[in-house]
């Protein structure tokens, strides 16, 4: 498939590349789906083996986050942007740069902190061009409002499976204790869940999940075949895949990392296991419900969290709907967010 032919395939309205060799900057950045509204989506920094890669990156990324905005009932559409290069590489001109590249959208693209960039990067960008979400000032860290959306959506799961949304006395298993993984685990350790968790690296926070959450520790590739009520993946993508799908012994998958089915086979496969999933990219909407309203109108905190609980009925509503149909989740949320893209929010 040429280059064209792939961005036809995903829909998109418009992909850029940007070379400016004095300031060390090559970047691609992905216009989508503007339907709803300016489109919102942050930008990734990463080493790719090749073009090609990057641009099949940030082809993939941004149609997520047209997804992602649409099915939070955001006016927004979705956008993403990559710069090619190693993180040590990162200077305070490459972000002024990629802050240009951005301006020449003229307000059709909002960019934002991601994978490898940081609020100091967003600063240097903010140097150049005024179409940044996620400031500092304004809206600020998305982790705890990303918590917030993830553990609702894991009480419609609890009222799915058990007809009462308490967690207190389920086994739940998370996968990652970074910015949003820890918060859930403290949060569903305060509501009475038996947590059971693995982190790779950070022992600290093994430690103190043990120590003050009671959680059980298990080794980075046990999680998978816990015996536990909910897994909840809060680490890589791709977690459901041929390899684990057949270790599980969990009634439901529920966590905040993007992208954590492989494929259309293994949603399917994971549907023919009886295994309860709960949609990515509606659960872990809270950061960009968050950060995204700076892009449409005045921050204003309260309003972020009533749109950040309506997770709670978006994932019940998916749940629902599978079970009525067969379809597995993840299908019928992207046809959900589809469907708001064509035919606007209220449908
Ligand atoms: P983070 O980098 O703070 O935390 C991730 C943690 O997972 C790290 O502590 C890392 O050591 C650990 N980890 C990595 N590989 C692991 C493995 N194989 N087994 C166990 N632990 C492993 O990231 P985060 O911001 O907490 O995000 C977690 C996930 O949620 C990511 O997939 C991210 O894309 C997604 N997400 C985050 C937000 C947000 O607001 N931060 C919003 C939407 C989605």
């Amino acid at each position: 498939m040429t280059n064209i032919e792939m961005i036809r395939e995903y829909g998109h309205e418009q992909v850029a590349y940007f070379n400016n060799e004095k300031a060390g900057l090559k970047a691609i950045i992905a216009l989508h789906n503007t339907n709803l509204g300016p489109a919102v989506g942050g930008c990734r920094l990463w080493n790719y083996s090749s073009e090609e890669a990057a641009l099949f990156d940030v082809l993939r990324l941004s149609r997520g986050m047209s997804h992602k905005n649409a099915a939070a009932g955001l006016p927004l559409g979705g956008a993403k942007g990559v710069i090619l290069a190693d993180p040590s590489q990162k200077t305070p001109q490459m972000f002024e740069a990629f802050g240009e590249a951005v301006n020449t959208f003229m307000g059709k693209y909002y960019t934002a902190e991601d994978v490898n960039t940081d609020t100091k990067d967003a600063d240097y960008i903010l140097r150049t061009t005024e179409y940044v979400v996620g400031r500092e000032k304004v809206s600020g860290d998305p982790s705890p409002f990303t918590v917030i959306g993830v553990y609702d959506g894991i009480r419609a799961v609890a009222k799915f499976l058990n007809g009462s949304d308490s967690v207190e006395g389920m086994k739940i298993a998370v996968q990652g204790l970074g910015k949003v993984g820890m918060g859930l685990a403290e949060t569903l350790a305060e509501a009475g869940a038996e947590l059971i968790v693995c982190n790779n690296s950070n022992r600290e926070a093994m430690k103190y999940a043990v120590e003050k959450l009671g959680a059980k520790e298990v080794g980075r590739d046990e999680i998978y075949g816990v015996e536990c009520d909910i897994f909840a993946p809060c680490a890589l993508g791709a977690v459901v895949n041929e390899k684990t799908i057949p270790q599980f012994k969990c009634r439901a998958i529920a966590g905040a990392a993007n992208n954590v089915i492989y494929d259309d086979a293994a949603g399917e496969a994971l549907k023919a296991r009886g295994i309860v999933y709960a949609p990515d990219f509606i659960i872990n909407g809270g950061g960009v419900i968050n950060a995204g309203q700076e892009a449409f109108t005045t921050y204003d905190k309260e309003k972020v969290l009533e749109q950040v609980h309506n997770i709670y009925n978006t994932v019940y509503r998916m749940l629902e709907e599978s079970k009525e149909t067969g379809k597995p989740e993840g299908v019928i949320a992207t046809e959900f967010a589809e469907n708001r893209i064509r035919n606007g929010l209220d449908a």
